[in-house]
């Protein structure tokens, strides 16, 4: 998170806040350096909604052409090294 915050000349990382929530499906949402994900049992959905919410907070916008090639084209994971291990419950996200 620090190469992130430093490689996007953000001042400090964001506070990601993780709670669980029942069910396979992830939910998350961002306001300023806040970033709050429910998370289900799905790991795969967990990394997606977290990159979704990260994409907000770095482009600071909603879901616009910026925010997608932000959080979708892999820049955000290999930085991260968001793992994800296990099978995953939903295969129609896989
Ligand atoms: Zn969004």
């Amino acid at each position: 998170m620090a190469r992130v915050t430093r490689d996007h000349q953000r001042s400090t990382p964001p506070t990601i806040c993780w709670r669980g929530r029942r069910g396979d499906l992830s939910s998350g949402d961002q306001e300023g350096n806040q970033v709050a994900i429910r998370a289900g049992r799905s790991l795969l959905d967990q990394r997606r909604v977290l990159l979704h919410e990260l994409a907000h907070w770095l482009t600071d916008r909603g879901h616009t052409e910026l925010f997608w090639s932000t959080g979708v084209d892999g820049r955000l994971d290999r930085p991260l090294r968001v793992q994800v291990r296990g099978p995953d419950p939903n295969p129609h996200l896989a």
